[in-house]
């Protein structure tokens, strides 16, 4: 494992709600979003003396691109102050096409972000409006075309399926127009109507594509992609060879990530916590780390090794029966012998050499995998 940690910077400001959004983020006034900048800069001079390297930053949020450039660039400056960066560390930002020009995108790349995450979901406007986006695909185009001669080349597009009236016709269409810009990575997502939500409230009105068309979708992605030279490295992830997202990666392989900002969650040590999601307590804690954290959990053995395992198997390479061992001083036999062996019998689990992955039949119920490896 790594010392480098991630860093995860939370930005919760959007132009507007989308639809079926229930992530922490809402509009704000420049004003406001200066502000936070403060309080930001506050806990990144925090970390000062812990001495802590990264080698991976992560603009989330929210539309992290709806910063100003002097913004973005005094983060950069005060994270490059308390933290000792590698010098090719990936350094993301999520950016909504409508928030970005050619001034902005050159400013950020000149401040250090070296990749590109653009939520555009469908290449198809009437869908876009359906989603309640800003933008429509014409305004990402541009936008894709401006971050390309400010010098990004390493941009990813975030799509999403079973969106209420796609058929596997139009998202086919998207996939294609998508392709023919040749990005380096590719995240695919379904809709998930979560409670709160606009689209949630309104589910009754809505033609969802049902279970088996969903399926066909995944499955014909995955087809389309491949053909296109791109590797499903993650459940809903493609790259072209030695562009997966580092940062992501951390997440999914247990590694150490520090979560800055407003709700953001870390982990440090064996111990998960998070921010408070209240701007009141955020802004008075922020210079303060220990009064930052909430819900701190230290992870025991055993959810160390659950985590280990539904992280992993996320990943089309799986989990590495040596790692485990080494890390946990036991072989991942001895723990999880019967539902090993009970999976690999219903062909939803494979092994090969060190490794054991879900096989495609696995992926397709891969939440009841995942949850056999509880340990409770
Ligand atoms: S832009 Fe992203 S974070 Fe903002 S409301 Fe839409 S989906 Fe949510």
């Amino acid at each position: 494992m790594t010392d480098k940690k991630g860093i995860y910077i939370h930005i919760p400001f959007c132009v507007k709600k989308c639809k079926y959004c229930d992530f922490l983020s809402a509009p704000a006034s420049e004003e406001e979003r200066e502000v936070y900048v403060g309080y930001l800069q506050e806990e990144i001079r925090a970390y000062k003396d812990y001495g802590f390297c990264a080698d991976t930053i992560f603009f989330g949020g929210g539309t992290p691109s709806l910063l100003s450039a002097e913004a973005i660039e005094k983060l950069m400056r005060e994270i490059r102050t308390s933290f000792c960066l590698e010098s090719k560390a990936e350094i993301t930002m999520e950016c909504n096409p409508e928030t970005v020009d050619k001034d902005k995108l050159s400013a950020m790349r000149g401040a250090g972000i070296n990749r590109i995450s653009f939520g555009l979901q469908s290449a198809i406007d009437r869908e876009l409006e359906l989603l309640g986006r800003i933008h429509n695909y014409k305004r990402f185009l541009e936008a894709y075309r401006e971050a390309r001669c400010a010098g990004f080349d390493n941009i990813n597009v975030d799509l999403m399926s079973a969106i209420p009236g796609q058929t596997e016709d139009t998202w086919e269409r998207t996939l294609k127009e998508v392709l023919s810009l040749q990005p380096e990575h590719i995240s695919a997502y379904s809709l998930i109507l979560e409670e709160g939500t606009l689209l949630y409230e309104k589910q009754e009105e809505l033609v969802l594509p049902d279970e088996e068309e969903e399926r066909r979708m995944y499955y014909r992605t995955k087809e389309i992609l491949a053909q296109a030279g791109y590797v499903r490295y993650e459940i809903s992830n493609y790259a072209k060879a030695s562009f997966t997202c580092r940062h992501n990666l951390k997440y999914w392989t247990g590694q150490e990530y520090i979560g800055l900002g407003l709700g953001a969650s870390s982990y440090l040590s064996g111990v998960r916590f998070h921010n408070p999601s209240l701007m009141g307590e955020y802004s008075r804690d922020c210079m303060n780390l220990s009064a930052l954290r909430r819900e701190e959990q230290k992870l025991s053995v055993k959810m160390q090794m659950e985590e280990f395992c539904f992280l992993g198997l996320r990943l089309t390479e799986g989990v590495s029966k040596k790692d485990f061992e080494e890390r946990f001083g036991v072989p991942m036999q001895a723990v999880y012998k019967d539902v090993l062996e009970s999976f690999q019998r219903l062909g939803l689990l494979e092994e090969q050499g060190d490794r054991v992955f879900l096989t495609d039949r696995g992926i397709d119920v891969s939440n009841q995998v995942f949850a056999a490896f509880l340990l409770v």
